[in-house]
């Protein structure tokens, strides 16, 4: 629910408007605009009568949200969430690059590669310290030792990081050893952008904290969609993550389980999702053609795809030497390719304009 203030409306006016919000056990959101105040109703407001706000002479209007997710929707807030990372501006209309390898294998690795993206366009790293893989088998991440040299990468670069939180659990490392500290909390400490991958988009316990943590730390979470959630679970779990406290979320669609899958390409791109999570929701947007495809080859083609349909960001997988990636490396790009890409990205971005 939204209660809209007239103009000229006093501060005891607003203390009053926001006493009646705290007396039915909801919380207001304040936004004092040139000429208006707005003052979001935040809680279950179902059984909260209108009229407790209406009869008041210097409200405006009160108005129903009608999605099911109220903070992220456009009705509630109609201007895009815009926020920094780094030096970059998400949402404010110009394309945010993010590349990265999928995990940080090494200390020289993401170093070099690092310094190789930047060149190449990239405004911020990703790189996972803290891998979620499908199988126990497979390489996990560096852990806290990932953290160290991602670390020392955003003070070499000035890149800003964006490295997945795994869970609020400890995290398992070869030879049966756990690191001592919570996933989460690590990731909180080190990123500029923690990353929730799709595996957890569903994982409430998580989101909760990570809005928490992550909000209190002034940081910002990039959600990625579960691979077969709907939108509107999809901008549920956002809600999660900004009425826990983290008002700079990030939507990023990594393709979704089709009939298609592993043939080829390891998912379906959600295009057409971009283009209605920017109608439906006021949260930037970014789009991850590596996960979405699979395949390097598709990179290029479905990362312009995803500028024309409005995406505020593109998440790219990249790496020096593909075939040597310790994971997904068929779907990374080189430092080369992501030039290119960027290059035709920032022509496209100005038709868009
Ligand atoms: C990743 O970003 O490397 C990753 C594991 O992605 P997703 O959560 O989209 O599968
Ligand atoms: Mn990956």
């Amino acid at each position: 629910m939204i209660v809209r203030l007239r103009k000229g409306a006093t501060q005891e006016q607003l203390d009053e408007v926001v006493r009646r919000i705290r007396q039915a056990g909801l919380r207001p959101d304040i936004s004092i605009g040139i000429d208006t105040t707005v003052v979001g109703v935040v809680g279950n407001t179902q059984s909260v009568d209108e009229n407790l706000f209406r009869e008041l002479e210097w409200v405006d209007s009160v108005i129903r949200i009608s999605r099911p997710y109220k903070l992220v929707s456009r009705e509630y807030s109609p201007d895009t969430r815009r926020f920094r990372i780094g030096g970059a501006l998400i949402g404010g209309g110009e394309v945010v690059i993010i590349a990265g390898p999928c995990s940080v294998e090494g200390r020289e690795q993401i170093l070099s590669l690092a310094e190789q993206l930047q060149a190449a366009g990239a405004q911020a790293l990703r790189g996972g310290a803290y891998k979620p893989r499908t199988s126990p088998y497979a390489f996990q991440g560096l852990g806290e030792e990932g953290l160290r040299y991602l670390e020392e990468t955003r003070s070499r670069t000035g890149l800003p990081l964006v490295t997945e939180a795994t869970g609020t659990h400890h995290h398992p490392l070869p030879g049966g050893r756990v690191e001592d500290r919570a996933v989460l909390e690590a990731v909180v400490r080190t990123a500029d952008v923690v990353q929730i991958g799709a595996r957890n988009m569903k994982s409430y316990g998580l989101l909760e904290e990570a809005g928490r943590l992550a909000g209190a730390a002034g940081k910002a979470v990039l959600l990625k969609r579960g691979e077969a959630a709907t939108l509107e679970e999809f901008l549920l779990a956002a809600e999660y993550l900004v009425l826990h406290g983290c008002p700079d979320v990030m939507l990023c669609l990594r393709g979704i389980r089709t009939f298609e899958a592993q043939s080829f390409q390891r998912y379906t791109s959600d295009i057409a999702a971009i283009a209605i999570l920017k109608r439906e929701s006021n949260l930037p947007v970014v789009f991850d053609p590596s996960h979405s495809t699979g395949d390097r080859r598709l990179v290029h083609a479905v990362a312009l795809a995803a500028v024309a349909a409005g995406a505020d960001g593109l998440l790219i997988e990249a790496h020096a030497d593909p075939r040597a990636a310790l994971s997904d490396g068929q779907q990374c790009v080189t430092p080369d390719e992501l030039s290119r890409i960027v290059q035709d990205v920032r022509k496209l971005e100005r038709m868009r304009s």
